[in-house]
């Protein structure tokens, strides 16, 4: 073992690169964080995401000791799924409820960041609060080990070619909304994920969650491109925002419209509305010098927020990288160990990317079988529902039709 401190930048303090940071730093390594935002600018501005978390993906938190709101932030215990009538009627097509074997949870990331950057500096790490431009990739790449970007959606992460094979979308699938409201009824009995898919118009999920003033709900938002839910660009101010968001509602969702009554927006900067691309790209990134940097998380897998998968694959992401930087040992950190690194990740992260690009077309024949069976047979409403926490499980008999009919003719059996 090499007796000094190994050294690694991470451009971009998020879900993949402060959970890195601070798994790296406790393992001893010399670990600098370059973060474009102060935990204050972090803490007071809009929310960025629902970020709802999964057993597997909380647990890396809990291994790395940093599940510092676990026990104030409400459980998300199972996953509803509701499929409006196509009469119109105001009635439901589909409905069931799977429980989760364990609760998820959604952290708001206003929270968390702030407070992770917090620990990491306590802990003795540097963060440096500064836009990072490829020169200053070039310099960190000179000076340290192993350079990760972290960088999210933010514009560094370009500097990874985009990997036409692996991104079936050259465009947004979806006009995104969040808004964070407090004063929602609950569901009855326990909580859920409610997921609910109004076709050819988009999709609504709605879950409760931890943010800055305690706890609240978070509504989700996914309008089909100019369709009646694609619907932000002309909304103005937060209670614009928040109006429209009932709107939609009371609109094609009754059951939740009714849910709706009394709420009212957790804080002005409790809303967000937006689109982009979902994108895999190359996971080496090569700067002008021929240096090369690794991309992690969302910079180089992101997918739409259709499935609730991004924290969750930044999280697990973050893991696969840290094994792998652990048993590299004094070795050099070359292309060759970031692209087999990236394939260990990919061969789970293809999965959630294929299952995720899938939900975004009309859904096939099997899956609508697939959705209303789950209603009859509980065993697979909570199968469906724990394929969130593992969307390995779905394959292949969500993906292939053939499968799909086997399994229900098994169910039926
Ligand atoms: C509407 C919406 C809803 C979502 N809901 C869910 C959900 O329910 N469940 C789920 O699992 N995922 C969800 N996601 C996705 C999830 O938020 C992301 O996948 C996750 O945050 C990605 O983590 P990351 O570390 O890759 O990037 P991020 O968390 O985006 O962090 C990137 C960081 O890098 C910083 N940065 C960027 N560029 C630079 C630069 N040049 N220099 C320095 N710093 C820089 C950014 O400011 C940011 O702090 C949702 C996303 C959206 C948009």
């Amino acid at each position: 073992m090499a007796s000094s401190k190994r050294s690694v930048t991470i451009i971009g303090g998020g879900q993949s690169g402060l959970q890195l940071a601070l798994g790296l730093q406790a393992k001893n390594f010399d670990v600098r964080v370059i973060q474009n935002r102060t935990a204050d600018d972090i803490r007071t501005g809009k929310v960025l995401s629902s970020q709802c978390m999964f057993d597997t993906a909380l647990q890396n938190e809990r291994d790395l000791g940093i599940n510092f709101w676990e026990a104030a932030c409400p459980t998300v215990d199972s996953i509803n799924i509701a499929v409006p009538a196509p009469d119109g009627s105001g009635k439901k097509a589909i409905d069931w409820n799977g429980k989760l074997d364990k609760p998820a949870q959604s952290v708001d990331q206003r929270v968390k960041i702030p407070g992770w950057m917090a620990e990491f500096e306590k802990r003795g790490g540097t963060i440096e609060i500064k836009d990072a431009s490829i020169a200053d990739l070039e310099r960190y790449a000179a000076e340290t080990d192993l350079v990760i970007v972290a960088s999210g959606k933010g514009d560094i992460g370009k500097l990874f070619e985009r990997d036409a094979g692996k991104s079936p979308y050259d465009k947004p699938q979806r006009a995104l909304a969040l808004t964070y409201v407090t004063g929602m009824t609950p569901r009855p009995g326990h909580s859920a994920v409610c997921f609910n898919l109004i076709p050819t118009v988009g999709e609504y999920f709605v879950f409760p969650a931890l943010t800055t003033t305690g706890p609240c709900e978070i509504m989700v938002l996914e309008g089909i491109p100019g369709g009646p839910m694609d619907c932000w660009k002309d909304i103005r101010s937060p209670e614009e925002h928040l109006a429209k968001s009932k709107w939609i509602l009371d609109t094609f969702l009754p059951w939740e419209a009714e849910r709706c009554r009394n709420v009212q927006l957790t804080d002005d900067n409790g809303i967000l509305a937006g689109a982009f691309a979902p994108t895999v790209r190359k996971p080496v990134g090569r700067l002008p010098s021929g240096r090369i940097v690794f991309g992690i998380g969302d910079a180089v897998v992101l997918n739409d927020p259709i499935t609730g998968q991004g924290s969750n694959n930044a999280s697990k992401c973050a893991r696969v990288y840290m094994d792998a930087i652990l048993a590299r040992g004094d070795q050099d950190f070359d292309a060759d160990w970031m692209q087999q690194t990236f394939d260990r990740f990919w061969g789970y992260a293809q999965l959630v990317t294929g299952w995720t690009n899938a939900l975004l077309q009309p859904p096939p024949p099997h899956v609508i079988n697939l959705l209303g069976a789950a209603q009859q047979f509980p065993v697979l409403a909570k199968r469906i529902a724990n394929g969130f926490n593992d969307p390995t499980d779905f394959f292949p008999w969500f993906a292939v039709p053939e499968e799909a009919d086997r399994y229900l003719k098994q169910l039926a059996a």
